[in-house]
């Protein structure tokens, strides 16, 4: 069945948000190069045009996959970390997540746990979307690109059922 997808930001408004965001990253750690972690899958496009966008030489780039709804639109209300990243490669490091999209915050608050076990100096989280409304346990967001409303999105590197990941604006889903 074909789902209708309705525009909720375009890419112009993301390339502004993308740009604000290294702006900020380069300000805060303009004396300390970072370390980025992204989260997969969603967090790719997003993690590319970041970097692409900041001047700060990072010290590294590396992924952590988190286990994920599926094709489901409803948390499971768990995750857990697949994929992770070597406790040499992290400690001692100033860490930056980089999110696709904090939702209920299980999956940052995984994270966090996961990497502050590997000791980073510091740890900060940057996540292009934040859906404060369905929070279910509280984080700390050090950076949000843009705050947006209690809808399933798409697009931009976030899907449903592996589809619209490629879409450059991001759409909600007509009910
Ligand atoms: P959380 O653990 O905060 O509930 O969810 C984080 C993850 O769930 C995101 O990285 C993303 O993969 C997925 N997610 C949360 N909200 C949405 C959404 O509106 N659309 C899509 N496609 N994925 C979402």
């Amino acid at each position: 069945m074909e789902t209708n997808l309705i525009p909720l930001i375009s890419q112009d408004e993301i390339a502004a948000a993308v740009e604000r965001l290294a702006a900020e990253l380069d300000r805060d750690y303009r004396r300390r190069p970072p370390l980025l972690v992204g989260v997969l899958k969603g967090g790719f496009i997003f993690l590319a045009d970041l970097i692409r966008r900041m001047k700060t030489p990072l010290t590294g780039v590396e992924f952590l996959r988190v286990s994920s709804y599926g094709s489901a639109r409803i948390s499971s209300g768990k995750a857990r970390v697949l994929m992770g990243v070597p406790r040499q490669v992290i400690q001692g490091r100033d860490v930056i997540v980089v999110e696709d999209i904090i939702d209920t915050g299980l999956t940052t608050t995984a994270v966090l746990r996961y990497l502050l076990r590997r000791h980073p100096a510091t740890l900060r989280v940057c996540t292009l979307l934040d859906k404060p409304a369905r929070r279910r346990t509280p984080v700390q967001v050090d950076y949000v690109g843009i705050t947006v409303p209690d809808r399933f999105l798409v697009g931009y590197g976030l899907d449903l059922g592996e589809r619209y990941r490629q879409l450059p604006d991001i759409y909600t889903l007509e009910d």
